[in-house]
């Protein structure tokens, strides 16, 4: 049966409108179609697809600001994150339409004939999508996916869906034809495991949940199909005695509240070296207390409302009455899923707040005496995603940044996604990378032929 979804503004609890959710028989029919629709993609003049591409980055730019307030209303984000949001996929649909017509094999020699490789496209993708960056991780699937000659269906998160169907407007319009590029809002369990299952689905590109991440490629195994994972991360920001201490801690919170801890590469851990430990919390306090939290639909705003009471619930769940609470920022009060900026300390190691992702603006504040210890805190985790590091010593900035386990690091600065380079985690924060130069080998399949001589 299929039944309609109230979409919630976050930030006044009001409904935005109520999507339809699509079954599963619809869901199997949009993979056929997708199915149907690969060879003439496929077969498209490669500048052809790129002209195409290049229309629909064009489609997108014009279109930025209907869709950052779209998600400003939908998922709470603050106006300047859902302006950069929506920027984001115009770039990487602009970046990855410079694919069709470089998709190189290689001549390799052999004797006997001519050894030649080709990049072959794989059919159709699913791409699941979560809630915290409906646009860009939307993005980071879909445009690489259509570059590479497949088709695609793309399920949005329940909670966060108006975004990726105006995308997909957007993408008929520029000329996408409509069964290459399918927008299916709808449940996990309903449409993503439909994703999973269906054969004609040749690969999954999945953001979410470790727990969910799991079971997706539990479900991939039956059928050997391909996945992309991009998971959870616990990441630590390491703070060292000789780094620039003002700027490491009036960027701090930046690292972990922004998109209100939404992020998988928030710095839900700050280790800061002893020495210097109480000279950062005290130019921290201002810092969190300074954020600015509150309508997000004003410029001025920096953090905005947690996506759901439900999700509110569960982050609050890490700060019980007894947290041992350093400072806390401010929140409104009134409707709105808000949460205030709040950072834990001094906090045992074992605490759920140090050891589990948090997903929300929590911050925990540990101590830490050398670099051996920075390493092994920062290491002791199942994730490994993305972190910081801050020091004015070259030498020890290479040498932490090649101890820590974690896909993305950053040397003082917060930055880990750049479009033009790889993204992705190590141990359980995922498998196989997305963006940078690299990322439509993972959409293809290298098929290799050889021509006898004679
Ligand atoms: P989730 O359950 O993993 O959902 C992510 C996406 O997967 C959604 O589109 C979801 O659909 C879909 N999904 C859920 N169950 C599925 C299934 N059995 N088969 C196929 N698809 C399925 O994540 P969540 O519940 O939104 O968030 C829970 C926690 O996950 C967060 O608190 C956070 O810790 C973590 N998380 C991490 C990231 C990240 O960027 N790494 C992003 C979001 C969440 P529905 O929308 O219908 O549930
Ligand atoms: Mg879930």
């Amino acid at each position: 049966m299929t039944t309609g979804f109230d979409v919630i503004n976050p930030a006044t609890e009001e409904i935005v409108e109520t999507v339809r959710l699509t079954s599963a028989e619809e869901t199997d029919a949009a993979i056929e179609r997708a199915h149907a629709a690969w060879p003439a993609w496929r077969a498209l003049a490669p500048a052809d697809r790129a002209r195409l591409l290049r229309r629909f980055a064009s489609a997108v730019d014009a279109d930025i600001e209907n869709l950052a307030q779209l998600e400003v209303r939908n998922a709470g984000h603050t106006i300047g994150n859902a302006r950069w949001e929506a920027g984001n996929v115009r770039d990487v649909i602009q970046y990855y339409s410079a694919a069709p017509e470089r998709l190189f094999g290689r001549q390799i020699p052999v004797p006997g004939g001519v050894n030649m490789t080709f990049a072959e496209p794989l059919g159709v993708v699913g791409v699941i999508v979560p809630w915290n960056f409906p646009m860009p991780i939307a993005g980071w699937g879909f445009a690489p996916a259509l570059a590479a000659g497949n088709t695609v269906v793309l399920k949005p998160a329940e909670l966060t869906p108006l975004t990726a169907i105006r995308i997909g407007e957007l993408a008929r319009d520029a000329g996408i034809p409509e069964d290459v590029f399918q927008i299916l809002p709808g449940k996990g369990s309903v449409v993503g495991q439909r994703f999973v299952e269906h054969p004609l689905v040749r690969k999954i590109v999945f953001t979410g949940s470790t727990e969910v991440g799991k079971q997706i490629m539990a479900g991939c195994a039956r059928q050997v199909k391909r996945v992309t994972l991009e998971l959870g991360g616990k990441n630590a920001n390491i703070v060292f005695a000789d780094a620039d201490l003002e700027k490491a801690a009036a960027t701090a919170p930046y690292g972990v509240f922004d998109n209100a801890g939404q992020d998988c590469c928030a710095r839900s851990r700050i280790l800061v070296q002893r020495s210097a430990y109480d000279r950062f919390m005290e130019l921290l306090e201002p810092a969190v207390q300074g954020v600015v939290v509150g309508d997000p639909s004003s410029d001025a705003t920096e953090m905005g409302p947690l996506i759901s009471a439900a999700h509110r619930s569960s982050v609050a769940s890490y700060v019980p009455s007894d947290a041992p609470v350093a400072f806390r920022g401010s929140a409104p009060s009134g409707p709105g899923f808000w949460f205030p900026p709040t950072v834990l300390a001094p906090v045992s190691p074992s605490d759920r707040a140090v050891t589990e992702e948090v997903f929300g603006p929590v911050v925990a504040v540990l101590p830490f005496d050398d670099e051996e210890e920075a390493l092994r805190l920062a290491n002791d985790t199942e994730y490994g995603l993305s972190g910081s590091i801050w020091t004015r010593d070259v030498g020890r900035a290479l040498r932490v940044s090649r101890g820590v386990e974690a896909g993305n690091l950053s040397v003082n600065s917060h930055s880990s996604v750049r479009y033009w380079t790889p993204f992705g985690g190590f141990k359980q924060s995922g498998l196989g990378r997305e963006l940078g130069p690299d990322a439509v080998a993972a959409f293809t399949e290298t098929k290799n032929v050889f021509i006898a001589n004679d």
